[in-house]
């Protein structure tokens, strides 16, 4: 069905618009519902409001603009930075049935020509448009000879210097309301804080709009944070243990590591690529393109990779560095599992992440102000990190949302120990103010931790290091808990970290823990992975993927039947494999086998388009898989 039809249901009474929207949500996407805010979105764009939805990634934000777009009169015109992926977001919309173009830099002066005729002929439903072309006179002049439905704003948080994607051109956006008052704007992002919220709506002028907060939690995803130590060897078994041909999205912070770790998983046989800004435009746009294409590729990535990925079927995403903010990590974690399916959102961390970070603070541009925020942003991560309550509760609050512990995270499923660090707290802090009071000097985390252990080295003898009264007062913990220790201090911001060699200094509350007797409360380090950990961690896996939408054993061969032939399919038609039905979709039409059209078009995400298309292809391949499986009782 394209909006012609739609445009035809709707008119100026609030309540066949309601049903003008439902009707396209049912038949234009096969779902049989809005989810949360959904609905009352839709109702307040198609009647002409203003609205900023602020929803985490894969809260569904599209419907909320698309729906709206196909219901008014006019082509919606969408505003988006991924320039990269306006192909496959119009491939998507056209696999729906909607007329769907864009325009932008990657397209020569006749294609871009067509695009504008069609919108001037009122022959496209929506319009997707890189923000610099707002800058032009001549999209003003285009978007006067046509009729507009909507603007959408995507990624609006992109208009926020202070955050991490600023695009210049989104100022601009300013102009849409000035020109054009009476087109209703909906300005979507997945970056939520006040900070960022306030930003949006005075540099977008949406004073005056209405704006929906959805819950930002994410119950498919589960949250876990491990201590690194070989970062390769636990990513490897990670993927082997719990997503063994899955997709999924590995974070590094340098090139360097980007590329190895890609290197070092494809040697053992886990297919990966490597996403970064260094790479040549070919290669980035053909590793993403597999990333979106192949089922179970892996993409392991610097944080340049990401923002607009909606490939549904992301089942893990792994941080192997530190992410920078709470709000980057939730951003990122939030590309897993997009179609609801359990997830798992891993990091491996360790104390020389903080130091590097702290490293990239001290060397950052910017006035104090910029590095005391960056420095902020930085702790929140590490409490978080720390914590020895829920990490999903913790997440939640910092964006503002109250919650009970969610028993899907790690400090839910295996409840940390704590234990009173006070004693070692205090060797570590004297040691640090003894070697700067006695000898003016300051050290790194590796040589404290041998002098706490009493090791005769050469950098201790070079130093007279063994004539302190401290020396050799710390065998009772070892190496790795001492880090431990440390990074925890750091943490909890009774000990600071500077400059290139990660020289560690006191703060304003460590006199607190050395005079004071204030406690000091720490986590207690999981031994190294051992097996029972493995096994543990294999469980709680298993557990978190029985969802509701999860296949019986006897279902699982139909499912991969239905699996290859979205694959073939999606092949003969250059497109994605989402695009052709989400995993979801398949898994219920594995469960409930349906015999006919009708049967195939009440499952969520067949609408009239697909069901026009593959209807008859999906009937008979069930039909004929049930005949031989019947054939073999
Ligand atoms: P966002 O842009 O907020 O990250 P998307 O718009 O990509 O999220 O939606 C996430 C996923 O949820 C998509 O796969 C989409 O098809 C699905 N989805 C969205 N709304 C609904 C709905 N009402 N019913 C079923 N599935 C939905
Ligand atoms: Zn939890």
């Amino acid at each position: 069905m394209t909006s012609a039809d739609t445009q035809h249901l709707a008119n100026p009474t609030a309540d066949t618009d309601i049903d003008a929207a439902h009707q396209v949500l049912r038949r234009v996407f096969g779902y049989d519902s809005f989810r949360g805010e959904q609905r009352a979105i839709v109702n307040h764009v198609v009647g002409g409001g203003d609205a900023l939805v602020l929803m985490p990634t894969g809260g569904g934000k599209s419907l909320c603009y698309q729906v709206p777009a196909l219901v008014r009169p006019g082509v919606g015109i969408v505003v988006s930075p991924l320039i990269a992926l306006m192909q496959d977001q119009v491939d998507a919309l056209s696999a729906l049935g909607v007329r769907a173009g864009f325009l932008n830099s990657t397209q020569n002066p006749d294609e871009r020509r067509m695009v504008e005729a069609q919108f001037v002929a009122g022959e496209l439903d929506l319009l997707y448009l890189a923000p610099e072309r707002l800058r032009l006179e001549a999209t003003a002049r285009l978007f006067d000879r046509g009729k507009i439905a909507l603007f959408a704003i995507d990624e609006a948080h992109c208009v926020s210097q202070w955050g991490h994607d600023f695009r210049p051109d989104y100022l601009a956006l300013s102009l849409l309301h000035e020109r054009w008052p009476d087109v209703p704007r909906i300005a979507l992002t997945a970056t939520a804080t006040q900070k960022t919220r306030d930003e949006i709506i005075e540099r977008l002028d949406l004073h005056g709009a209405r704006r929906f907060v959805a819950s930002f939690d994410r119950p498919n995803i589960q949250y876990r944070i491990e201590p690194k130590n070989r970062p390769d060897r636990q990513l490897l078994d990670f993927i082997r243990t719990e997503h063994p041909g899955d997709a999924g999205i590995v974070y590094c912070l340098s090139r360097n590591s980007v590329e190895k770790t890609a290197a070092f998983l494809t040697e053992n046989g886990v297919t990966a690529v490597p996403y970064h800004a260094g790479l040549d435009n070919r290669t980035r746009a053909e590793n993403q393109a597999r990333f979106l294409r192949e089922d179970g590729l892996v993409v392991v990535a610097t944080i340049a990779f990401g923002m607009g990925i909606d490939k549904p079927d992301v089942r893990f995403v792994a941080h192997l560095d530190l992410p920078k903010s709470v709000e980057g990590y939730y951003q990122e974690t939030g590309r897993a599992g997009r179609d609801g399916l359990a997830s798992t959102a891993w990091m491996v961390y360790g104390l020389n992440d903080v130091v590097q970070q702290r490293k990239l603070i001290d060397a950052s541009e910017g006035d104090a102000a910029h590095r005391r925020q960056l420095q902020l942003h930085l702790d929140a991560m590490l409490a978080l990190c720390e914590t020895v309550h829920c990490r999903r509760t913790q997440l939640l609050a910092y964006f503002g949302q109250p919650a009970e512990p969610c028993g899907n995270c790690d400090t839910c499923l295996t409840p940390p120990e704590s234990w009173d660090g006070t004693v070692a707290a205090q060797k570590l802090l004297s040691t640090v103010l003894r070697l700067k009071r006695e000898r003016g000097q300051s050290f790194g985390a590796g040589h404290l931790i041998d002098i706490l252990l009493g090791k005769m080295n050469q950098k201790v003898q070079q130093y007279d290091h063994h004539e302190l009264t401290v020396f050799g007062v710390g065998t009772e913990l070892r190496d790795v808990e001492w880090r431990g220790v440390i990074r925890q201090l750091l943490a909890q911001r009774l000990l600071a970290v500077h400059g290139d060699y990660g020289v560690l200094t006191l703060t304003e509350d460590s006199n607190a823990v050395l005079f004071d007797g204030r406690k000091v409360l720490l986590r207690r380090e999981p031994e190294q992975a051992t097996p029972a950990r493995a096994v543990r961690s294999a469980k709680t896996a298993r557990a978190a993927k029985a969802t509701p939408a999860d296949l019986a054993p006897e279902d699982v061969a139909l499912f991969e039947q239905l699996r290859e032939w979205r694959a073939t399919t999606a092949k003969e038609q250059g497109v994605p494999a989402y695009v052709v039905f989400h995993d979801a979709t398949l898994r219920d039409i594995a469960a409930s086998k349906p015999t006919d059209l009708p049967g195939l078009a009440a499952i969520s995400g067949v609408g009239d388009s697909k069901l026009a298309r593959y209807g008859e292809q999906v009937i008979e391949l069930l039909a004929t898989a049930m005949d031989t499986s019947g054939a073999q009782v």
